[in-house]
């Protein structure tokens, strides 16, 4: 090929190639990574740069290749995965059928095999934010809608994160773990969903007043397309899940990642009890859909709100998270079967530490518990 291979002089190491036809360019990795399937194949065309991750099997490591390609292309990119061989096949159609391309284009980065996740430079693709509607009086639903061309999947329990420019210039990055847009739409949990076209995320976002990030994300309306959205970024293993039951126990916007989890559970035929900290009945985030999850799932989904700042008229538990609180719910005898559960625990810090406590204390382990944080 026009561009030089790179070796493959050891394990983990990645080669490639390429090839073309009349309306074809096909990039070839040969990333010798057994289980890889197209949901760890990120892609991105954004005028000539093609961008591509590809996430191991376990998705704790990720492979980073961009090229600014010599001639045009559509923003389309079907890749083909080998599960046995790992070697991945990225289908590029050219814009003027017919050009025989001299050169594939000019590499922009490459790092020659995977890498742990946190040490990848971070990738950001850009977004419309298509949607913004209000949830209570200070969370808004925010959709944001990317271009054709962009192709990627955010696992379970993962997030993403956004990068804004403020007025004066700076950037300020948040993560934000994307949710399904109804908690109606059980039937899946892929993000983006592969029934909506184009692909979009959708987020549930708390505006702080003084937050730099959020305040300015107030300001924005439907149609700006000044926030760029990362490749997934997380720890999350899903197949800890497998089997259990699910304990959720989640503060405020800390509910946000508990979402697909949740829903993942009930989709597999099984039991989740979520244990939810709000400080008023206005602050509780999707209280409707809640309650219609428990009337569809009456045997599977059992949800109790907790308040730490009610009014007088509140009929139901009150408090912050607290070993009475516990064993009056989660720990009572109906739900305490530790060993059939699995526990998921988020919100602000103090409150995911004093939970992993009292957690502990009831016999969860570090296999049993998984706290989302930062
Ligand atoms: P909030 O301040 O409105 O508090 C909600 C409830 O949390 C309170 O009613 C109380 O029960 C409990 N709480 C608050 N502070 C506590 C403390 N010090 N000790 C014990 N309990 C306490 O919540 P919010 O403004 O919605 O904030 C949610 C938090 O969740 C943020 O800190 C955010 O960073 C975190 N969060 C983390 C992730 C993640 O890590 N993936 C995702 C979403 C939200």
């Amino acid at each position: 090929p026009p561009f030089p291979s790179l070796s493959a002089s050891s394990a983990g190491m990645v080669t490639t190639d390429w090839m073309q036809n009349l309306t074809t360019v096909t990039i070839v990795l040969y990333t010798r990574q057994k289980g890889l399937d197209a949901r760890r194949i990120s892609t991105s065309i954004d005028g000539n740069v093609f961008h591509t991750r590809i996430y191991s099997d376990d998705w704790l490591r990720c492979f980073d290749y961009q090229i600014r390609l010599a001639e045009d292309v559509h923003p389309f990119c079907k890749p083909t995965v080998s599960l046995t061989t790992g070697k991945v096949e990225l289908g590029l159609q050219k814009k003027q059928i017919a050009l025989h391309w001299q050169k594939l284009g000019d590499l922009e980065e490459v790092i020659q095999g995977f890498q742990p996740l946190g040490q990848a430079p971070p990738f950001f693709r850009r977004s419309v934010l298509t949607r913004k509607s209000r949830v209570n009086h200070n969370v808004f639903l925010c959709t944001l809608t990317f271009p054709t061309g962009q192709n990627f999947h955010v696992p379970v329990g993962w997030h993403v994160q956004l990068k804004l420019c403020l007025e004066d210039g700076t950037e300020v990055i948040r993560s934000y773990t994307p949710i399904t847009s109804t908690l109606s739409s059980c039937e899946t949990t892929d993000c983006p969903s592969i029934s909506e076209s184009p692909t979009a995320l959708h987020f549930l976002i708390k505006i702080y007043a003084n937050g730099p990030f959020t305040s300015a994300l107030d300001r924005l309306s439907e149609g700006s397309s000044s926030i760029e959205v990362s490749n997934p970024i997380g720890n999350f293993v899903g197949s800890q899940l497998e089997g259990k039951n699910l304990v959720a126990i989640a503060a405020g916007t800390g509910i946000t990642p508990l979402i697909r989890v949740a829903i993942d559970v009930l989709r597999n035929n099984r039991r989740v009890s979520l244990l939810f900290f709000n400080r008023t009945q206005d602050d509780i985030i999707w209280k409707e859909e809640f309650r219609e999850l428990e009337l569809k799932y009456p045997n599977k989904f059992k949800l109790w709100h907790v308040l730490s700042e009610p009014d007088d008229e509140w009929p139901g538990l009150r408090g912050r998270i607290s070993k009475s609180v516990l064993a009056t719910t989660i720990l009572s005898e109906e739900y305490h079967d530790v060993g059939s559960n699995f526990a998921c625990v988020c919100g602000p810090s103090d409150f995911t530490l004093e939970t992993l406590r009292l957690l502990d204390s009831a016999g969860y382990t570090q296999e049993t518990v998984h706290a989302f944080s930062g």
